[in-house]
Order: C-alpha cells, then structure tokens, then sequence
C-alpha cells in the first residue's frame, strides 16, 4: 500500500495527524511513507494494551541501556569487544562461514554466527559469493534514512513544555522533549533542555552546525513564541550539540516490507538480528530486541543441525593417522 492510498483523507488530519506521525515513525513525510507503516502502528494503539505508552531512560543510553547489557552477557560468562567491527565475513569452499575478520585483527569463529550490524553496513558486508542469493538482494531496497538529533542547553526555564514526548507539526522538526522535565539525569529546575529530532534531513545532513541550529531556532520561535526568538534576543543558548546519522533506521517506503529478511538466512549456521529483520514492530528499539528474540529461536531449532557441522568440521580438520 503506497502513499496514495491516503487519498480521501481530509487536509487537516494530513496536516494535524499523519505528518507529525510519519516523522515520529521513520523521519519521512507522508508522502513517501509506506501506509503500511502508519497502518501498523495505528493497529498497534488499538489493540495492544500499552501499545502507545511512551517512557524515556533516567539518564544517558551507553550507561543506562547498553551497560545492563554488558553486564547480563558477562555474567552469563560472555564477552564483549568494543570497537572490533567486522571487517570480512570469510567463506568455507562451501559458501558457509567460516570465520568473521575483525578490524583489530582477531578471527572469530563459532558453531553459529549472527549478524546484527545496521542493514546499510551488513550490506557492505554480503560476501561476493552470496550477493546473487535472493534474500542478500533484497536488501538493497532497503536504505537508511539520514535523521538529525539537535540538543539546545538554554538559560531560562521555557514554560511550555511538558514531562512528555511531544509531536511538532513543524516542516523541520520531529518529535522532542524538554530533557530537564522528562529525564532524571537531565533535571534542572532552572534551565530547560531540548533534544529534538530535526527530519526530513535528507536536505540538511550535509549542511553545518550553525545552519542547522539557526534552521531550529526559527522553527522553535514559531513553536514557542512568548519565550524563542530565533536572535536569541529570548531564551539564550547556552550549548549545544548536533548528532548526524547519514543512515538510521530503513527508510519504508512502499513495497519494502517483502525485502526485510528472516532471521534465518538461506547459509547454514548465518543469522540476522535487527529492527530491520522481519518482526512486527518496526524499525524500533523493541523491534530490535524482537529480532534477537527470533534470532536465538531460530538458533535453539537448528541446534541438531549446528551440532552436526561442527561435528563434521573438526573431523575434517583431525589429522589424517587420527581419523583412520
Ligand atoms: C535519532 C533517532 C531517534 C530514535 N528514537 C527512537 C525511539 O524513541 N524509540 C525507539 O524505539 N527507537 C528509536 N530509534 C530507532 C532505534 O534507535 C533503532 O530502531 C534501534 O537502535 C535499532 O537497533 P539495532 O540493534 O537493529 O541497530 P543499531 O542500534 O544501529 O545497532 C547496530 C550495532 O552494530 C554495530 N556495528 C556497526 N558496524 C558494525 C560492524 N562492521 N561489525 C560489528 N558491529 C557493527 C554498531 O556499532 C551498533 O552498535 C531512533 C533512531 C534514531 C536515529
């Protein structure tokens, strides 16, 4: 279902509802948006629950999102390597993997490997050998959209916002929050701080900092009238900062819901994770923990099969006086 189908819809719940939705979902306007998309998520509201509650983390992501993390695999007796990217997924003469080259020189192998790396990077990745491979060629439909997150330090509390996300019906800005109200990390009863999501991007990624933080200011003169002015001759900033991502989540666009791939791939012992394998919850935070969910599924049910050519890999590699 493409942008089309939204015709009929009146102009103002365009303008009201699905632009600051869209953005909110995939940093695209209606227009390029697959209505699938909005489909799913207003499906969602409906029918599940606490599907439109929202939450923010207490304080910042690596030390309160990916720290847990870390220690959950290590305490289970995992480790975890940073900055070790993969570089090359080598190949057995069979087409199966043989091992991941890391970018600091390690060979990683195991009895099943997974790829959980954003789809624009794993696509760098498809070895020469699997690129005619229907699964590995679908994913070329699917693309990182570029988004924009702008957080602005200001010297004065501003008076109207809210302990909430909060949907802007601006052409450059997305969904925000005023941190020092929504985030225990970031509170301050004096001096607001807003992190905003400024997308559509694909125009302004390339631009510099200062055009984008006077692009925002503007916007939020129109946003907060009594209290922005885009001279600054309101609230002053203090700081800021400007985080580009030139790819984030996939873009969905009409007809890219087939190209998303099981977490199963086609190479025994090959698995994908991430929010852009198949599950029902979007590109997401959740629809990522969803796919490691089907990921390890899929790993537990292969198990036999697993077991089976590790078996057969060391035979092969025994000594020849040791096999007779
Ligand atoms: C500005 C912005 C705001 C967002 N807001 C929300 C929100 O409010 N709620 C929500 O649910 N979602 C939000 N999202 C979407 C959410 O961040 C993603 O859906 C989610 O992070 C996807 O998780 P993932 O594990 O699939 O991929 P990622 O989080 O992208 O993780 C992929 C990992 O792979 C690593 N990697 C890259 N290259 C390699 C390599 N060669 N070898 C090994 N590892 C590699 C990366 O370092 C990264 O750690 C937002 C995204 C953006 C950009």
């Amino acid at each position: 279902m493409d942008g089309k189908a939204a015709q009929g819809v009146p102009d103002r719940v365009n303008d009201e509802v699905f632009i600051a939705m869209s953005k909110a979902l995939n940093f695209i306007n209606p227009d390029e948006l697959s209505m699938q998309c909005i489909l799913i998520a207003l499906n969602r509201f409906l029918q599940e629950k606490h599907g439109s509650k929202m939450a923010f983390l207490d304080g910042n992501p690596p030390e309160r999102l990916c720290m847990p993390i870390v220690n959950h695999i290590q305490s289970l007796g995992g480790e975890v390597r940073l900055n070790s990217r993969i570089q090359k997924i080598e190949l057995n003469p069979d087409g199966t993997v043989k091992h991941f080259a890391l970018t600091d020189g390690t060979q990683i192998t195991g009895d099943a490997y997974v790829c959980a790396a954003p789809v624009d990077i794993f696509k760098l990745l498809v070895p020469q050998e699997w690129r005619e491979i229907s699964y590995f060629k679908r994913l070329d439909k699917l693309v990182g959209v570029p988004v924009i997150n702008v957080h602005i330090w200001f010297d004065r509390k501003l008076k109207n916002t809210y302990d909430h996300l909060l949907f802007s019906r601006s052409s450059l800005l997305s969904v925000y929050a005023d941190m020092s109200l929504a985030c225990k990390e970031y509170y301050d009863p004096n001096r607001s701080m807003l992190e905003l999501v400024f997308a559509p991007a694909e125009e302004w990624i390339g631009r510099s900092d200062t055009e984008i933080i006077e692009a925002t200011m503007l916007e939020l003169a129109k946003l907060f009238p009594d209290e922005i002015a885009a001279d600054q001759s309101k609230a002053k900033i203090l700081k800021y900062h400007v985080v580009k991502t030139p790819r984030s989540v996939y873009k969905t666009v009409p007809n890219c819901e087939p190209c998303r791939p099981l977490q199963r791939s086609p190479i025994e012992g090959f698995y994908l994770a991430g929010d852009y394998t198949k599950q029902k919850y979007l590109a997401s935070m959740e629809g990522a923990v969803l796919s490691g969910k089907f990921c390890a599924q899929s790993i537990v049910q292969d198990s036999k099969m697993l077991s089976r050519r590790s078996q057969e890999s060391l035979q092969s590699e025994a000594p020849v006086a040791s096999q007779l």
